[in-house]
């Protein structure tokens, strides 16, 4: 494929706004909102089928203090009601007197026991009724932490969506300043390997950070300008750069400090074995893989 220089070295800054867009969705879904959310979410969840289970443990109990409340009215009448038989001295037979006697006595332990019932179902009650209030008011804090982390979540996801809309137009911009059959290229080999282009810099493919051997960079020294190169190891485009380090007249003194050139030589070896993790984290293809 022929593409002009100029075309060639703007894949590379597509490259650096395609690694600043990858950048922010990496941030988008690396939010630790997201985690938070989630985290408030389950715990609701969890809160609210407690508050459904308390809130039946209550109505049950509450129907069952109703219970046992008129049962001790019940009793309590019918002591009334003989007690009222006694004092009014409605009653002369000794024996029906001293059944009627025997008979408040036994009410009035029956009443006693089911008051203990009454006492024992109200305090089960309040048991409930406070695990209910706790649950309740847990699940008010909640939502609360949930509205601040869906607040702070969706400010960072419109700052995100702001700089993605900034990438993206530059973006574009340099997609119109390259030809249409290099530019496919180029997204093909993104989807691909993550990156699509590469600068040759000091003899290295800035792509896989492998040094390239004397053999391929004589190919590519002397390869027309407009040749759309691609780096024999990664497969990626390969762009020149005046820092491609093709000529040693190209690498001033200046330059001395760069580590690239405090590298020892490496003629006549296949490929540098020194290969650098990469940064990009992006999956390698090639015979080495
Ligand atoms: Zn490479």
């Amino acid at each position: 494929m022929k593409a002009s220089p100029e075309a060639q070295l703007r894949l590379l800054e597509l490259a650096d706004h395609d690694a600043e867009l990858g950048r922010i969705e990496h941030r988008r879904r690396g939010l630790p909102e997201l985690a938070e959310i989630e985290d408030l979410q389950t715990r609701d969840a969890g809160l609210r089928d407690s508050i459904a289970t308390l809130g039946a443990q209550e109505g049950d109990l509450r129907r069952e203090q109703a219970k046992a409340e008129a049962d001790v009215e019940q009793v309590r009448g019918r002591i009334d009601r003989d007690r009222q038989l006694l004092d009014t001295g409605q009653v002369h037979s000794p024996r029906e007197l001293e059944n009627l006697q025997s008979e408040v006595e036994s009410l009035l332990r029956r009443q006693s026991d089911l008051e203990e019932i009454v006492l024992d179902v109200m305090e089960r009650r309040d048991t409930a009724q406070a695990s209910l209030r706790a649950a309740t008011a847990a699940r008010a804090e909640i939502a609360a932490g949930l509205d601040a982390a869906t607040e702070r979540r969706d400010t960072d996801l419109a700052d995100l969506d702001q700089q993605a809309g900034l990438a993206g137009a530059k973006r574009k911009d340099v997609t119109a300043q390259i030809p249409a059959d290099l530019l496919e290229l180029y997204d093909k080999l993104r989807a691909q390997h993550g990156v699509g282009a590469a600068a040759l810099k000091q003899k290295r493919c800035e792509g896989c950070h492998l040094t390239l051997n004397t053999v391929d960079l004589n190919a590519i020294r002397t390869a027309a300008p407009d040749e759309v190169l691609r780096c024999e190891e990664c497969r990626r485009i390969l762009a020149r750069t005046p820092e491609s380090g093709l000529r040693p007249s190209q690498r001033p003194r200046s330059r001395g400090r760069r580590r690239a050139s405090r590298r020892p030589r490496r003629l006549g070896r296949r490929r540098s074995l020194r290969r650098k993790a990469d940064p990009a984290g992006v999956p390698r293809s090639g015979s080495r893989r």
